[in-house]
């Protein structure tokens, strides 16, 4: 576990537990339509009011026969009825043998369905040449779920395949959580949209396209308030609005201990800070605050920093906030494929490659530019490779390491 010995600087796992202590469950639901639930969170518990499948019907392409019929292999029976999907089935007569399809309703009678591959059709006979026992064949109504069965939990994100199932018990609407309304805003004199020219000293934005499409991602509604110059009155106007329109705040840059980082001295101004500088490389100046009780997440300027603060602090935070119990990253276990004898006194979280090797473990290797404003080798590696705090790494040591699409997986 953590093991920070500076003393200013939060261990990340102390700064998660607090940051989620803060993080209030949703309380406004909405109704939606199936075809609009995608991603968003079930604000409640589904039972079933119906069996699944409804009726017995036949798993295969057969013939459906009384198993006392067909004592011996070759047994000669007459065709009586020819049954497909969504048709209505007579009760079978004794001594006869039904032409069923796959997903036919059985008829009365019939306690086998014998598949086509084991008969032989002679006209209007079919000749069974393998005698098959009662139920083979058969889904029996309910088999998948039965009427009263708890199928989907509160919380639930919603995937395509929870979709699916609601439909399957004749669900056309279910109610979730409203979105998060989340504002988005980066702070920097120096900085530049996409698209336009570029002039001495300055840089693209590059944090906020990828913040925004990690908060979409996650299914928040989006208050895009844009890049605010490096200004104190301004920033201070801006978090006062935002506070008063939305559910939480998330900001890039202006974090830092610089004269133009404005964030912390406007939430002074304006709230209270709850946390600020935490032990790990890269992403030490996260701020934590609350404005008029409106969290708000500062996260680094630099790019990485900011993705990578985004991912461990500002997602789970996110994510409890949506109705989400399971909040925290998946890591997987790997083991080193490298040597680093200096050890580092924040976690590390390394931009790294892995590998199978013959073992049949995976292996990661660190990339080489590990510089917090390098979205390159983010861009290149499967993931973050931690490293705990004063830690020397050998050759093989065994690490937790983060897929990348564990991360950014909604
Ligand atoms: P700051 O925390 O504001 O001092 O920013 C730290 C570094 O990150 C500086 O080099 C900034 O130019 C850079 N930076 C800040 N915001 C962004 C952004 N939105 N996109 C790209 N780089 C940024
Ligand atoms: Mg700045």
């Amino acid at each position: 576990m953590s093991s920070c010995d500076t003393p200013d600087l939060i261990p990340v796992d102390q700064a998660i537990e607090q940051l989620l202590t803060h993080a209030q469950a949703p309380s406004q639901r909405e109704t939606l339509a199936l075809s609009a639930a995608l991603g968003r969170v079930l604000a409640h518990d589904i039972t079933s009011t119906l069996n699944v499948p409804p009726f017995d019907c036949s798993a295969m392409d057969g013939y459906a026969i009384r198993s006392v019929d067909v004592q011996i292999a070759g047994t000669r029976l007459s065709i009586s009825q020819r049954i497909a999907a969504g048709d209505t089935a007579q009760p079978l007569l004794p001594g006869t043998a039904a032409r069923i399809l796959t997903g036919a309703p059985l008829p009365t009678g019939a306690d086998c369905v014998v598949i086509q591959e084991s008969c032989e059709r002679a006209g209007n006979d079919v000749i069974i040449n393998n005698i098959g026992k009662s139920g083979d064949n058969i889904r029996r109504a309910g088999c998948h779920l039965h009427q009263g069965q708890l199928v989907l939990k509160a919380g639930t994100r919603l995937q395509p395949y929870h979709l699916g199932l609601a439909a399957s018990i004749g669900l056309a609407q279910l109610t979730v959580y409203k979105r998060l309304k989340v504002a988005l805003l980066s702070t920097g004199d120096e900085l530049v949209e996409p698209g336009q020219t570029l002039h001495s000293g300055q840089i693209y934005n590059s944090n906020h396209i990828m913040l925004k499409a990690l908060l979409e991602r996650l299914h928040c509604e989006v208050l895009d308030l844009g890049t605010i110059a490096d200004d104190l009155a301004l920033t201070t106007e801006t978090l006062h609005h935002a506070a008063s329109e939305c559910d939480l705040i998330i900001s890039s840059g202006g974090v830092s201990v610089g004269e133009e980082d404005h964030i912390k001295q406007a939430i002074t101004t304006l709230g209270r800070l709850e946390l600020w500088k935490l032990c790990i490389k890269p992403g030490k100046p996260l701020a934590f605050a609350h404005i008029d009780n409106t969290p708000l997440i500062g996260l680094p300027g630099n790019p990485v920093s900011s993705f990578i603060t985004f991912c461990l602090l500002a997602r789970p935070f996110i994510l409890k906030s949506q109705g989400i119990s399971k909040v925290l990253p998946k890591p997987i276990t790997v083991r080193a494929d490298y040597e680093q004898h200096r050890m580092g006194r924040r976690r590390e979280y390394l931009r790294a490659t892995l590998q199978q090797h013959d073992d049949g473990m995976l292996y990661a290797t660190p990339l080489a530019n590990q510089d917090s404003a390098t979205l390159l080798s983010l861009a290149q590696a499967d993931g973050l490779l931690c490293i705990p705090e004063n830690r020397e790494i050998r050759h093989g040591d065994v690490l937790e390491f983060f897929p990348l699409s564990s991360l950014t997986a909604c």
